[in-house]
């Protein structure tokens, strides 16, 4: 066993373990050659763990599936076009695919693709680091081919593009590029800065939607704003929109937030008004367009302006529990978390902090029944009492059913 052998096996478990031996075992079998690549290679030097494994066939990686599927019991998604296939497997993700080449007909297009060596899939990749692969066929089972150098630059700590044109052929890659020198805290070799720098225009070419994918790649980040830090020095960031910044107190916000939620994750929705926070509307409507935000994302940020304006009005510390409640509940809940976090308002703070933790909770003991059955007619009405209840609740009118009863038995006396 050589030491890459011992490094998978350690690294997964193993049932796992042993469907990479019976993939290869099938692949000798079909006059196939198995490799495990990308992401999963570098991780087994860095000693980190992850739910997916590429493989790479140079051969049909559908057969493959398909042997493999029947010989696990388990289901898998052809994509008969680029003969690749999607397995699932005790909670991990095996996407096998066939070795192939690309091309690039104009810069940020997608690539044109043709089958290919295990050499050609290689040269395709980002980084030397992501460009390393492990044999999985049984004769040389744990192998590492490493044509790139890709080992070399995980032990520099650099990240290297594999040819000059890389960034102009696919600009998302810059932003890869600052994704992975922040996680594992390495840096960019000096050409391939000297690339990103001469490139980074080709961020123009990018779809909203591969952009869009980027960031949310970041924002997925165990400390997104690292990535977003350095995206912003380089001049990277404003090319999701000019006046988008990353300042040293928004990276303070990214950690308050972790402290929120912990042991959670904060929500990418979080993470991704509290970038924005201080845009303008019309400056936010361009970002959404620009990075085709879903619906629901595009209001929280809206919102997130909306409420900014607003916070002058939270700014009081004698405000009445349900005005506090009234101002915020058409918000979204990220929404008035990103503004609590950001806001230098002590009292409109205190205030949304309030709200978030107790105040949106709070609701009425009596329910419509209740209320018909002291006497309130259908209709309208009961909806507007208990309104008023929930309000005589936040506000401690009310803290009993029985409080709430003679409430309404008072307000039926009056009308
Ligand atoms: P992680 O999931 O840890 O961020 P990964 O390396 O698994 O890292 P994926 O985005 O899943 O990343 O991509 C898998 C592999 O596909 C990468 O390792 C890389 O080799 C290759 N790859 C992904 N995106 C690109 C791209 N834009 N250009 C070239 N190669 C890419």
């Amino acid at each position: 066993m050589d030491n890459l052998t011992r490094k998978l096996k350690g690294s997964l478990p193993s049932t796992i373990f042993d469907i990479l031996i019976e993939a290869g075992e099938l692949c000798d079998r079909n006059g196939f050659k198995l490799f495990m690549v990308g992401g999963r290679v570098r991780d087994l030097f860095l000693g980190r763990a992850g739910m997916d494994i590429d493989l790479v066939v140079e051969g049909n990686a559908l057969v493959l599936a398909e042997e493999l599927a029947k010989l696990r019991g388990a289901s898998f998604t052809p994509h008969h076009r680029f003969k690749t296939a999607a397995l699932e497997t005790e909670g991990y993700n095996l996407d096998i695919a066939t070795a192939r080449r690309e091309s690039y007909p104009h810069p940020g297009a997608l690539p044109v693709i043709e089958l290919g060596s295990l050499d050609d899939d290689l040269k395709r990749r980002d980084f030397s680091i992501n460009a390393m692969a492990v044999s999985l066929n049984n004769h040389d089972f744990g192998r590492l081919i490493d044509p790139l150098k890709g080992r070399l630059d995980l032990n520099h700590g650099l990240i290297r593009i594999l040819h000059p044109g890389s960034f102009k052929d696919d600009a998302t890659r810059i932003f890869r590029a600052v994704r992975y020198e922040q996680r594992f805290g390495f840096s960019m070799e000096a050409e391939t800065m000297n690339a990103l720098v001469r490139h980074k225009n080709y961020l123009a070419s990018i779809s909203p939607d591969r952009l869009r994918y980027e960031v949310e790649c970041i924002l997925n980040e165990k400390y997104p704003e690292k990535a977003l830090k350095r995206a912003g020095s380089l001049s990277v960031l404003s090319h999701l929109h000019p006046s988008l910044q990353f300042s040293a107190r928004k990276s303070s916000w990214f950690k308050q937030a972790r402290e929120m939620f912990y042991p959670q994750r904060p929500p990418a929705d979080l993470y991704l008004a509290l970038a924005c926070y201080g845009l303008r509307q019309s400056e936010s409507s361009l970002l959404e367009k620009r990075l085709n935000l879903p619906g629901a994302t595009s209001r929280i940020l809206a919102d997130a302006v909306a409420l900014q304006q607003k916070i002058k009005e939270l700014s009081d510390n004698c405000l009445e529990s349900s005005e506090i409640y009234n101002r915020l509940i058409n918000y979204d809940p990220v929404t008035v978390t990103a503004c609590m976090i950001a806001s230098d308002q002590p009292a409109a703070k205190k205030n949304m902090d309030c709200f978030l933790r107790i105040l949106r909770y709070v609701k009425p003991a009596l329910s419509g029944d209740d209320l018909k059955n002291l006497g309130v007619p259908h209709g309208p009405q009961i909806g507007q009492m208990l309104d008023r209840l929930k309000s005589a609740r936040l506000d401690g009118h009310a803290v009993t059913r029985q409080d709430e009863a003679n409430l309404v038995k008072n307000w039926l006396g009056k009308s």
